[in-house]
């Protein structure tokens, strides 16, 4: 199938797409590197009347560190970031996670900035946001705004932006040198949509959580920063303390029904992922019974 008709502006800055996006107002879409945007296009789910390609603005491309902030331009792709040094030396959970977006040739062109923006409750860059604690720098005719991973996404293809708004840059902190992470996700294929995925950041003191963030994904309607975690940080991590912070999960989870899985089977792999990651970030083979 085509896209319907519609109207397009390469925009030269980042004033000129703001300029565009309020004079079209919610007829207008952002293009980025359009991995999701044309294929909904073309499949006549999504009808634009306007298209404002960001595309060759360069000043939203890249990965700098000042201090201990770890800044992505909304224009970075991901074969950019699986090959960023200062990715892999800051926050490496998402050089790991980069690497099951989808395909090679889907990572040449689709961006951060597209993938956050679109918000897929599967997708695995929203839940690394989560657990890395990051900030998404949002820019509208009024300014720009700072908004927190875990108020960001809203729904099913929902987040926080405005349709007037773009999604400049992403912040997130320089992950101390001792912090660890773990990362998975259960898919039918490498490079598909997760069936459930969790992103992970911890530091371990002394054989215990001193901070835990875990970010599910394909769980619900959003990506979920699990609350539960809390019960795993500054104890002694037995198998039945393991259990309590596992079935605290399972009142947080509110999978969804799909042709990949039931809601049940979503609970038990979220349930068998916690359960792998906290045994392997721990290096305690005792905890993992699944
Ligand atoms: P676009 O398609 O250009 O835009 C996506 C949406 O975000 C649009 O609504 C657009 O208006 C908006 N947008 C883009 N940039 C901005 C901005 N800066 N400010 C405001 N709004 C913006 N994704 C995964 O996460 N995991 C997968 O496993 C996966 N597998 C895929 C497999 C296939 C076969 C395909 C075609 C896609 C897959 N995707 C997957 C989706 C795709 O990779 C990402 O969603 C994509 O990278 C989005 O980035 P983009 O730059 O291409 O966004």
């Amino acid at each position: 199938m085509k896209a319907s008709a519609f109207d397009y502006a390469r925009a030269t800055s980042v004033a000129h797409a703001l300029e565009l996006l309020t004079a079209h107002g919610e007829r207008a879409k952002v293009l980025a590197g359009g991995q999701s945007l044309l294929p909904a296009m073309n499949l006549r789910l999504m009808a634009p009347e306007f298209i404002v390609d960001i595309g060759e603005l360069a000043e939203l491309r890249g990965v700098t560190v000042k201090g201990d902030v770890l800044t992505i331009g909304a224009l970075t792709r991901h074969a950019d970031l699986l090959k960023s040094p200062e990715i892999a030396a800051h926050a490496p959970l998402l050089r790991d996670a980069v690497a099951h977006v989808a395909h090679p040739a889907i990572r040449n062109r689709g961006t951060i900035g597209g993938s956050l923006a679109q918000a897929d409750p599967a997708s695995e860059l929203p839940a690394c946001m989560l657990a890395l604690d990051a900030t998404i720098i949002a820019r509208g005719p009024r300014g720009e705004r700072r908004i927190a991973a875990d108020e960001f996404f809203a729904g099913i293809y929902e987040t926080a932006l405005a349709p007037q708004e773009l999604l400049i840059a992403v912040e997130l902190p320089v992950q101390p040198k001792d912090s660890t992470h773990y990362f998975h996700e259960f898919a039918r294929r490498h490079g598909d949509y997760a069936i459930v995925g969790l992103a992970a950041q911890a530091l371990v003191r002394d054989g215990r959580f001193a901070d835990l963030r875990l970010g599910f994904f394909a769980v619900g309607d959003r990506p979920l920063l699990a609350r539960s975690a809390g019960e795993l940080i500054d104890v002694a991590v037995t198998p039945a303390v393991l259990a309590e912070a596992s079935s605290a999960l399972d009142e947080e989870l509110s999978p969804l029904e799909d042709q990949q899985a039931t809601p049940a089977m979503r609970r038990h792999l979220a349930k068998v992922l916690l359960m792998r990651c906290v045994s392997s970030l721990l290096s305690r083979p005792d905890l993992c019974t699944g």
